[in-house]
């Protein structure tokens, strides 16, 4: 079956091009990692198919589901993980991307169940809190889709580290999504990269407090001023 509308095609075409993000960036071995997009202003998702190598990837070969995993649109199966990612959007109405990676350091994380202490200003920034660990859960039903929303909902960080299998990440759009599962990748190799130099500290709450503020809500390019931004 296929839908066609001009947006969806867009939607796939920038899906694409995100997946392969994961590669430049370096948090993906073989077809380990996958990108999601909920389709604006429908109950339906665009994900990965299933075990195609990243350099196969086309929008055509993209699958729609609706929000409980079902194909509507596509010819292969979705990626294994379409049950995780419908269960956030089903249960997160503001996301509108949602990425999952194996990347090392991160990953490196969630196999000793620790969380990522907000030790740095760039997590300040981005994640406003440590990056927290969510339950172990396996692949396949509900339960890691539980798990992540269990963790991030009403916590800052768009990251969870699932305990013993790797990262999930949230955005308002795929490539927000994408950006959080970049600079989770890099925070956990900086403050892992840290801890060989010494012991590491928590910034305190209230410059973590005000970095996040900052960084959320003035920082960056605003097309709406005119007195340009911040660098
Ligand atoms: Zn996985």
């Amino acid at each position: 079956m296929t839908l066609a509308s001009p947006h969806l095609d867009i939607l796939k075409e920038e899906l694409c091009s995100l997946h392969a993000e994961l590669i430049r960036w370096g948090l993906v071995a073989w077809t380990s990692g996958n990108v999601s997009a909920r389709v604006p202003g429908a109950d339906l998702m665009v994900i990965k198919p299933s075990g195609v190598s990243y350099e196969d990837l086309t929008p055509d070969s993209m699958i729609v589901t609706d929000l409980d995993g079902n194909v509507v649109d596509g010819t292969r199966s979705p990626s294994s993980d379409t049950s995780a990612h419908a269960y956030v959007y089903r249960h997160l109405p503001e996301v509108g991307g949602v990425v999952h990676t194996h990347s090392p350091y991160a990953t490196a994380w969630a196999a000793v169940g620790e969380p990522i202490p907000c030790a740095i200003t760039a997590m300040g920034d981005e994640f406003g809190d440590d990056i927290p660990v969510g339950p172990f859960a396996r692949i396949g039903d509900h339960s890691i889709g539980e798990g992540i929303v269990a963790t991030l909902k009403g916590h800052r960080s768009p990251a969870v580290l699932m305990r013993q299998h790797g990262v999930f990440t949230i955005g308002k759009d795929a490539k927000a999504a994408v950006k959080a599962a970049v600079m989770c990748e890099d925070v956990a190799r900086t403050v892992h990269l840290a801890r060989q130099l010494g012991p590491v500290a928590r910034l305190g709450q209230t410059d973590i407090d005000k970095l996040y503020d900052r960084y959320q809500n003035v920082y960056g390019q605003h097309p709406d001023e005119h007195n340009g931004a911040t660098a």
